[in-house]
């Protein structure tokens, strides 16, 4: 019943693969080590000498950081939360005066205080170099155009590319969100080469620039997007990659620790190469805290090795997603990770069940007659939880068929249920019922808290 909905190989356009920093990305894996062990010890005495919640919380384990004698010892050291930053609002995990900083950004902060983080003009230029990395192996260098189509603000997303492609030395169209139809009509008439959205407004400029009378695939220069900030599943990346004539690699990053660039996959789109020389990555079991063993899935810890004005010691994601084993094809010696197959705060308990959204997307991509526009609404049934998904079909589906759409409807219900263990309602509506997103897309209504 899977169908290939994969890209057209003639359509994708192609690009050499470069490196922006060659001898840092293939450095030899001992030397990365004895890098990294040597920043981990300037980056714990840093957070103990100026951060008196880190000074607070390695006493209280007994862990002075003079005494950092191998990356194990990191064990030894304190997890930080992120309910540890928002009581730290503003500044106090600030490691330098607010005043020396260069620039802040911060989380929406609508479920509590808002995380903030601060960039000195260093913590600024390591951030840059992450993202010039992602721009370099979509084959970018200081004669690309780039349009940044990420929102622009205390999000990370807009001046994080802008940072990067300031640093590669590419020209920047800075459009940020919104505004679909002269996004449109920009990445055609300035000859854009690379753009870096969400992949949900990579999806609405894509449709959009069809509307408009265009096929991006021949029309457009455009080769290749880098896309994050939310989950894009292989069928969503497939879609896009189709509708633009573009490679997409997905670039990953959180706010807390940086923003986009922590890690970004190569063109051979197996797992994200993290940036090693700036992070050290751990995968810990969330119940226990212990390490997994490398290719077992958990929770991913992060600690800054460079950060200066926000470091971060041993910070829990709440994203699950594994090392993958082995070297890569590419030659970048950076370890990889998998894509994160889903974020513990975006987990559904439904029934008693966990499920993760990008579960659904992942059953749904399987199912030629739909797209990835999809919405799971959540309400209250008696005591049960009542879950409908709403997924629109592609433009070419016939609703004059009452049977056909009944029979879409079931095999989509079907397959959820074997996958997922729950009974899903599944509605198919046509296309454009889903209200579109610029920005990350709105994928679940919860409506049984209202309902109660
Ligand atoms: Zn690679």
């Amino acid at each position: 019943m899977s169908t290939d909905n994969g890209p057209d190989e003639m359509t994708k356009k192609c690009w050499d693969e470069k490196y922006y920093q060659p001898e840092i990305e293939r450095m030899d894996q001992e030397d990365l080590k004895l890098l990294q062990l040597e920043r981990l010890k300037k980056v714990a005495e840093h957070c103990y000498r100026n951060i008196p919640f880190y000074r607070q919380s390695f006493d209280a384990v007994g862990f002075n950081p003079e005494t950092i004698e191998s990356l194990a010892d990191l064990q030894k050291m304190p997890f930080t939360l992120k309910q540890d930053m928002r009581d730290a609002y503003p500044f106090d995990l600030f490691a330098v005066d607010v005043r020396d900083a260069s620039r802040i950004h911060a989380s929406s902060g609508t479920t509590g205080n808002a995380t903030v983080v601060g960039y000195t003009t260093s913590d600024l230029e390591n951030w840059g170099d992450c993202f010039a990395r992602a721009i370099a192996l979509v084959g970018g260098d200081s004669t690309s155009i780039m349009q940044v189509s990420y929102g622009y603000g205390l999000f990370t997303g807009g001046l994080g590319a802008h940072e990067g492609g300031n640093r590669i030395g590419a020209t920047i169209i800075p459009m940020s969100s919104g505004n679909t139809k002269r996004q449109v009509q920009m990445l055609k008439d300035m000859g854009s080469d690379i753009l870096a959205c969400t992949p949900s407004y990579a999806m609405l400029i894509a449709d959009t620039a069809v509307e408009m009378g265009y096929d991006p695939a021949t029309d457009f220069k455009v080769s290749a997007a880098i896309l994050g900030a939310e989950p894009c599943s292989e069928g969503m990346r497939n879609e896009i990659e189709r509708k633009l004539g573009v490679t997409v690699v997905d670039i990953y990053g959180l706010s807390e620790v940086m923003g986009p660039g922590v890690s970004c996959e190569c063109r051979y789109q197996d797992g994200l190469h993290v940036a090693e020389d700036h992070f050290l990555i751990e995968i810990v079991d969330p119940d226990t805290l212990e390490p997994v063993d490398e290719g077992e899935w958990g929770e991913v810890v992060f600690t800054t090795l460079t950060k200066e004005c926000s470091p971060l010691i041993r910070y829990r994601t709440r994203d699950i997603s594994r090392i993958i084993p082995g070297e890569c094809a590419c030659g970048r010696t950076h370890r990889r990770m998998d894509r994160i197959s889903g974020r513990s705060d975006d987990m559904l308990i439904i029934r008693g069940v966990n499920v993760f959204p990008s579960q659904i997307q992942q059953v749904i991509a399987d199912f030629s007659e739909v797209t990835s526009y999809y919405q799971i609404i959540l309400s209250s049934k008696g005591p049960l939880d009542h879950v409908a998904l709403m997924v629109e079909t592609v433009p070419e589906f016939s609703f004059d068929e009452v049977r056909r759409i009944e029979d879409l409807q079931k095999r989509i219900m079907a397959e959820l249920k074997s996958n997922l263990q729950i009974s899903v309602e599944v509605r198919i509506v046509e296309p454009k019922s889903i209200e579109r997103s610029e920005g990350k897309a709105k994928r679940v209504i919860d409506l049984r808290k209202a309902g109660e």
